[in-house]
């Protein structure tokens, strides 16, 4: 294999070296052969290498085009698309009715986003194997009033089974990154919310935005009744779970809240 291109800071460019590691990984993703794969960010192809040999049906994305050049040499035939993850629509994957995971040692300066898209479109998907930053991993398990707590923990548990696999050091990077990685696994198996995502979006935000309010202050600019008999609005938003934030916006519908 010749030589990848520089990697760049800017990108979020840290490549895996460690071949155990890189197994370790992709035995971790629950999909079967004949399953639909999309790689987020294959930079030179240090997973890609393995899921090729697994998985025929296997896609990746990668915004960077001088990857896509190396890796278009190293793996011809790979269906490569050259894009923003951001920008691109889950939905569009033609599955033929099948499982379809995502697998990524992500770019870390864009974790959440990528985690939210994904949330987005759920309904089209099965699993999420996905490697970031082990703070954000942990926020993400987070249980109520815990410190770490907070806005991905409530909208990760209502739309999926989150559930870290490991750790990862920075020595099996090159270059290192400057935090600790985890591996987390995201199950897309939950049902459809009793509330529309965007409401609940905006009541979680409200509260978590002024967590050190109690939840009656912080939801003030709903400009709604809030309906204190149900719910205690003493509180303070760490601690309602995320089945409570779901009711209290199915609740804040019927009220006629976001209408
Ligand atoms: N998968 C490789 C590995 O494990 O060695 C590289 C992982 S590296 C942490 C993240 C990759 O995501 C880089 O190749 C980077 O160019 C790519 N990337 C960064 N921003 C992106 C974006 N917005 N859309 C798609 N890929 C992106």
């Amino acid at each position: 294999m010749s030589r990848h291109p520089k990697t760049k800071k800017s990108l979020g460019q840290h490549f895996l070296k460690d071949g155990n590691m890189i197994s370790k990984i992709v035995d971790a993703i629950p999909a079967s052969p004949d399953d639909t794969v999309i790689e987020i960010g294959p930079g030179a192809g240090a997973l890609t290498n393995l899921l090729s040999e697994r998985f025929k049906n296997l896609s990746v994305i990668e915004i960077d085009g001088r990857m896509v050049e190396f890796l278009e040499e190293t793996f011809p035939g790979l269906e490569i698309i050259q894009k923003d993850v951001l920008k691109f629509n889950w939905s569009d994957v033609n599955t033929e009715g099948g499982p379809l995971h995502i697998i990524g040692n992500l770019p870390y300066y864009i974790t959440s986003q990528i985690l939210f898209s994904l949330l987005e479109k759920r309904e089209h998907l099965t699993s999420a194997l996905l490697m970031m930053q082990k703070e954000v991993a942990e926020r993400i398990v987070a249980e109520p009033r815990s410190k770490e707590y907070g806005i991905l923990s409530v909208q990760t548990r209502l739309m999926s089974t989150p559930e870290i696999l490991f750790d990862v050091p920075p020595q099996v990077f090159s270059p290192p990154p400057k935090v600790n990685s985890s591996v987390l696994k995201l199950t897309f198996n939950k049902p459809p919310l009793s509330c529309l995502d965007k409401n609940l979006k905006t009541v979680v935000r409200m509260a978590f935005n002024q967590r050190r309010k109690k939840l009656s202050n912080a939801l003030k600019r709903l400009d709604a009744e809030l309906p204190s008999g149900e719910f205690d609005f003493n509180l303070r938003a760490e601690a309602l779970s995320p089945e409570m934030y779901e009711k209290l916006t199915a609740r804040l519908e019927q009220l006629g809240t976001f209408a």
